[in-house]
């Protein structure tokens, strides 16, 4: 697992979702120190924020380091010195790929910042650390699939990847008027050489736990079973947990992060796993459960819409998708 102590240092949303978030980021520290072996990342260089993303905007990130400010439309902020933690969230999703290719499955708690696109900051999120990993990856050669259990769609990863056929990106959501970004239904599937390599799942809210598991089995599994990667980049959201402050309403529990950790390690290919999103104090149980410990709640029942939605999804990949 990696870990940086920078981690604790700042994070990228205004100021009422910091102090929460930070408070995550100690409380896992704090549980996980005695029973993992905790690797520091080398800081990512500047250079590599430019990967993916426009010269606009890192010349924007170095700029607002000095100062501070909002780098978008109200969300994302850039405080000053912060720059510093966001190479740190790079170089520990780079970490967490050398350590998967070595042992597997690895993880790094920060990370999975999905909402930044190629010349745009958005949702918390200044760059892409996972859409970076995912280039690097296909630089060597390697056919990449991205999944995303984050309850927001992953919409910048999406963007960047769009008309890729070596990329497949993959983010189950809640879908819902309103409920940010708004982007990510089902017909969302890709662009000229791309078409078919973008899948979404958008689900209502209160899905629940044994629909989302259904999710996993027939969509899932399957997706990577015959798209057949040779990586897989994972973006390990927790907000889906009934119990998040910004999220929750999807009604899951910890059995689901549960499964999703439990399925992420019976891949045949290897996994790097980020933190992704989650605001809240039952988020980082549900994150310690995804690395292995039994869950401790009921799993929650899921409502007819949710298993018509997954009915009408499938059918459309189904009709849509050759390969899958
Ligand atoms: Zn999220």
């Amino acid at each position: 697992m990696v870990w940086d102590d920078s981690f604790t240092s700042f994070f990228f949303g205004p100021p009422s979702v910091v102090k929460p978030w930070l408070e995550r980021m100690r409380e896992f520290y704090e549980a996980v120190k005695g029973e993992h072996e905790l690797v520091p990342p080398e800081r990512a260089s500047v250079e590599l924020l430019k990967v993916v993303h426009c010269d606009s905007l890192v010349s924007k990130i170095l700029e607002l380091n000095e100062e501070g400010g909002v780098i978008d439309y109200g969300d994302t902020y850039i405080y000053p010195g912060s720059l510093e933690t966001l190479l740190a969230v790079f170089g520990g999703t780079l970490k967490a790929s050398e350590l998967a290719s070595e042992e597997g499955f690895a993880y790094t708690p920060y990370g999975g910042l999905h909402h930044a696109s190629r010349c745009r900051a958005a949702g918390f999120c200044p760059a892409n650390d996972v859409a970076t990993l995912v280039e690097l990856l296909t630089r060597k050669g390697m056919r990449v699939a991205y999944l995303d259990f984050d309850v927001h769609h992953g919409d910048g990863t999406q963007e960047i990847f769009y008309a890729r056929d070596d990329v497949l990106t993959l983010s189950i959501h809640m879908y819902y008027p309103g409920f940010y970004p708004g982007t990510g239904w089902y017909d969302e599937l890709g662009a000229g050489p791309g078409k078919g390599f973008s899948l979404n799942v958008p689900l209502p809210p209160r899905t629940g736990d044994e629909a989302y598991g259904a999710v996993l089995e027939l969509i899932v599994k399957r997706a990577v079973e015959n798209f057949s990667p040779d990586f897989v980049v994972a973006q390990m959201g927790v907000d889906g947990h009934r119990s998040d402050p910004l999220g929750g309403l999807l009604n899951l529990t910890t059995n689901t992060y549960y499964r999703i950790g439990k399925m992420l390690r019976s891949f045949d290919p290897p996994v790097a796993g980020t933190g992704g999103g989650g605001y809240g104090r039952a988020s980082v149980r549900a994150m310690l459960s995804e690395l292995g410990n039994a869950p401790d709640e009921e799993p929650t029942p899921s409502p007819p819409e949710a298993w018509s939605r997954i009915e009408e999804v499938l059918k459309y990949f189904e009709e849509n998708i050759p390969w899958f």
